[in-house]
């Protein structure tokens, strides 16, 4: 039976769809992920709105029938206002899912006397911020009202005039934020500069939530390297699989969303000895990724010029073989890195000079190729998260097991904030690596 997530609108109200995977003390958190709402640790009671029955420990909860289960958060007060108004920033800064780098998503919304008067994001990177378009929104209704922003807003001059300005012009009395920002020349400059101009702000609200929406662009701006992503598939009797699971690539399929939401995508060029194309997103509007193919000296990829004519984003070949590099791929203007190794600091080097935020390792093809990468990744403490999809098969004993050198790594690693979704098809989870 499929959960059914029922859109209500309530004043004053969020209604939060109820994940089949829920976990209220670790939310659901990752945005390839369908569920984006998260709820609150502690849910208030107080509230008016006539309900099914009482669940004394999550807060009221409605049955809704047909599989289907809500949790209704009501508040009158300010602070759970602050709260349903800042889960709104989230999700309209989602609106830029995959655009923003190396800036991160944001979105503001301006409420007066309980009304949202006018809502914005940022778009994509060199365009104005999510403030100016909020504020362009609401007009004179800013005046005197509260401006709810996912992320400090910035006190600087880089592409666009600072947000802070914008916010003091327009004379809003109050701004909440969902978290400062960790960019040291933002870093709560943004917040000093509006308390100093007489306005009142409140930070930290829905602190988890505004960071997981930005993990990458803070990962980023903390360690001066792309956040790292392992995917790879595995058969239920735990082999490594060179598949993914049916419909997984459509619209709506994690792996047709983590497309949409990494920067980057490294593959191994052994993945295109036959028909297969360059994997896109298929999400409506989604900005595809870079693609970096790696092409090894002693790898089947003569076919990569065939497919790169197919590819819809940008593709850039990492080769170690200077041949390679100096012959078609050049002449046809493909972008070509030549190096003596390529490894983790080498690709992870370049996405950072680029300005992403987030590389997926994707560990499809031949294997071997990822054996390097990955043991780097562990010993460097670069890879940050990992997605593994669990599909229906249970094959027989491989020639090799690929997965013996990972297997036999000294290392053991903590395993954090891990969720998971399963269809009928494959089961798919994430978690993070605590190094
Ligand atoms: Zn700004």
């Amino acid at each position: 039976m499929k959960a059914q997530i029922f859109s209500v609108s309530l004043p004053g109200c969020s209604i939060i769809p109820l994940p089949r995977f829920s976990s209220y003390v670790t939310p659901p958190n990752f945005a390839s992920f369908s569920s984006t709402h998260n709820p609150s640790k502690n849910l208030p009671y107080g509230f008016h709105k006539p309900l099914i029955w009482v669940h004394k420990t999550t807060g009221w909860k409605s049955n809704c029938g047909g599989g289907g289960s809500l949790i209704v958060q009501c508040g009158s007060n300010e602070e759970n206002d602050d709260g349903f108004y800042i889960r709104r920033c989230v999700e309209l800064a989602r609106k830029g899912v995959g655009y923003t780098s190396p800036n991160p998503m944001v979105g503001c919304v301006i409420v007066k006397d309980g009304k949202i008067v006018g809502e914005g994001f940022h778009p994509k990177a060199g365009q104005p911020h999510a403030e100016v378009f909020a504020l362009r929104d609401a007009g004179d209704m800013a005046e005197n009202a509260t401006a709810y922003v996912s992320l400090e807003p910035c006190n600087h001059f880089g592409r666009t005039p600072p947000c802070t300005e914008a916010l003091v012009k327009a004379k809003v009395k109050k701004v909440v934020v969902g978290m400062v920002d960790p960019n040291p020349i933002v870093a709560s400059k943004g917040v000093d500069r509006l308390r100093n101009a007489g306005i009142e702000v409140v930070v930290g609200v829905e602190e988890d939530l505004c960071k997981r929406l930005n993990e990458a662009y803070i990962h980023r701006m903390l360690t001066g390297r792309p956040l790292l992503t392992l995917r790879y598939s595995l058969s239920v009797n735990g082999n490594l699989l060179d598949l993914l699971g049916d419909r997984v690539t459509d619209r709506n399929g994690y792996y047709s969303r983590l497309l949409q939401e990494y920067d980057a995508v490294v593959l191994s060029s052994s993945l295109f000895g036959e028909k297969l194309s360059i994997p896109a997103s298929q999400e409506p509007g989604a900005n595809q990724p870079s693609m970096i193919i790696m092409h090894k000296k002693h790898s089947s990829s003569n076919q990569i010029p065939l497919v790169i004519n197919e590819a819809t984003g940008k593709v850039i070949i990492f080769t170690d073989d200077i041949t390679a590099a100096n012959s078609e791929m050049t002449q046809r203007a493909i972008e070509t890195v030549a190096v003596d190794t390529i490894n983790l600091d080498v690709i992870l080097d370049y996405c950072n000079r680029q300005g992403l935020c987030s590389v997926l390792l994707d560990m499809r093809g031949n294997f071997s190729e990822f054996e390097d990468l990955v043991k780097e990744g562990i010993k460097k403490r670069y890879i940050n998260k990992f997605v593994t999809e669990i599909l229906p098969v249970w094959n027989g004993r491989a020639e090799t097991d690929p997965l013996m050198p990972l297997k036999s790594i000294e290392q053991g690693i903590k395993v954090v904030n891990l969720q998971s979704k399963a269809s009928d098809q494959s089961i798919v989870f994430e978690g993070y690596l605590k190094f």
